[in-house]
């Protein structure tokens, strides 16, 4: 049996008045999708626990048969595994955003997508400033770096993107001083470093300060394959799912041109799928993540026009690649949770999927589609380990 699980990221929305009332997948034309829906059991998930925040990071374990409100400490550690970092147990992983401030406002919580090579100078400089034995500052992807802190004092802190445009001194993380006395420090060192004068001459924002959020401890995750019997392969761009991935025990190849954004490599992502089936895995875990991008962008085209890449790219090639392997499949399509354009932020309401099983010889249902409308409302999981429990084992 081969199990397959798309994900598009936060491809689920509210009714768009410029869409005639329609939610961006029912405008989309994913007519493959849709064309399975209709033999497909569908219905309705929470993927995300009520009270938690509807992150990608606790609504994926869930979706992975994990409940994250037992075994999720922060997105940090998952960036860490990415990294390839070991974390020992007395260590706390901590996001350090490269940020851009504007006198007593936080204006970029990315320093205008800082450029790796910069983030690497400033992040060395950093470390070689403000680090020790047990405070260690690690370059990671663009401005998303990372401290690792030994024997840490609590930290309670808000990410950067959710205080844009406001007095960050309200905002600053609560817990142990040292945090506020490292991203004060590091705003002194920073504003004034030669490349920072660099970027500003050139009209690009200075990464003129470090922003702490996102900390957690090592995590533990009981194996994917132990509970559930196969074995996996998570396709992605994207560190979250990487670290998810590593904890899990799947593969991960690397996609050339997998960036996360709308210009992702689709075709590369669904052939790392087809080949990781023809190597012997049971089980694909694809996520993309550009609707979710577009939507915190505000691109309402751009969500449109993934989900109709994703459609005729990904799903068509590996869904005909199943068809023909010769051994029965199992297709389940669906988001982490939604992102609407609306807020341009995740929600924790439940979810549509389709759930194909080439085992069940199912009627044609026309009124089917994958979508918020289209799903049968009545059959419904209260969480997503509930479904990936049905998904796996029944
Ligand atoms: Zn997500």
């Amino acid at each position: 049996m081969k199990y397959f699980i798309l994900v598009p990221d936060g491809c689920s929305d509210w009714a768009i008045e410029s869409l005639g009332g329609k939610t961006p997948l029912e405008t989309a034309d994913i007519s493959n999708i849709n064309a399975l829906a209709k033999v497909s059991e569908t219905g309705l998930v929470r993927t995300v626990p009520v009270g938690m925040e509807p992150g990608s990071d606790a609504a994926n374990l869930s979706l992975l048969g994990y409940n994250p409100a037992e075994c999720l400490t922060g997105r940090a550690p998952l960036e860490a595994a990415a990294m390839g970092i070991e974390m020992r147990e007395d260590e706390t992983a901590i996001r350090t955003n490269f940020v851009t401030l504007d006198g007593e406002i936080i204006v970029d919580h990315s320093a205008g997508e800082l450029e790796n090579e910069d983030a690497e100078i400033l992040i060395k400089f950093i470390d070689e400033k403000l680090g020790s034995e047990d405070l260690r500052f690690y370059p990671g992807v663009s401005y998303r770096c990372l401290l690792i802190a030994k024997n840490a004092g609590e930290l309670k802190a808000i990410p950067p993107h959710d205080i844009l445009g406001k007095n960050f001194a309200e905002y600053f993380p609560q817990g142990d001083e040292i945090y506020r006395d490292l991203m004060r420090r590091s705003h002194e060192l920073l504003k004034n470093h030669p490349l920072n004068i660099e970027r500003m001459k050139n009209g690009k924002p200075a990464a003129n300060s470090v922003w702490f959020w996102g900390q957690g401890k090592k995590m533990s995750l009981f194996p994917h394959k132990e509970k559930y019997g196969v074995k996996g392969c998570m396709v992605t761009a994207v560190n979250l799912l990487k670290g998810i991935a590593y904890y899990a025990g799947f593969s991960c190849p690397d996609i050339p041109g997998a960036t996360g954004t709308i210009h992702t490599n689709y075709e590369g992502k669904a052939q790392a799928a087809i080949e990781a089936f023809k190597n012997g895995e049971d089980f694909v875990f694809l996520h993309v993540e550009a609707p979710d991008e577009c939507s915190h962008c505000g691109d309402l085209d751009g969500k449109i026009k993934s989900m109709e890449y994703i459609d005729k790219k990904i799903f068509a090639a590996v869904y005909d690649y199943l068809k023909n392997c010769g051994e029965p499949f199992r297709i389940l399509v669906l988001p982490d949770h939604k992102t609407p354009l609306e807020i341009r932020t995740h929600t924790d309401e439940p979810i549509p999927f389709i759930l194909f099983n080439s085992g069940k010889d199912l009627v044609a249902d026309e009124t089917k589609f994958f979508s918020e409308n289209g799903v049968n409302e009545n059959n419904f999981f209260e969480s997503g380990s509930a479904l990936a429990e049905y998904f796996f084992r029944k």
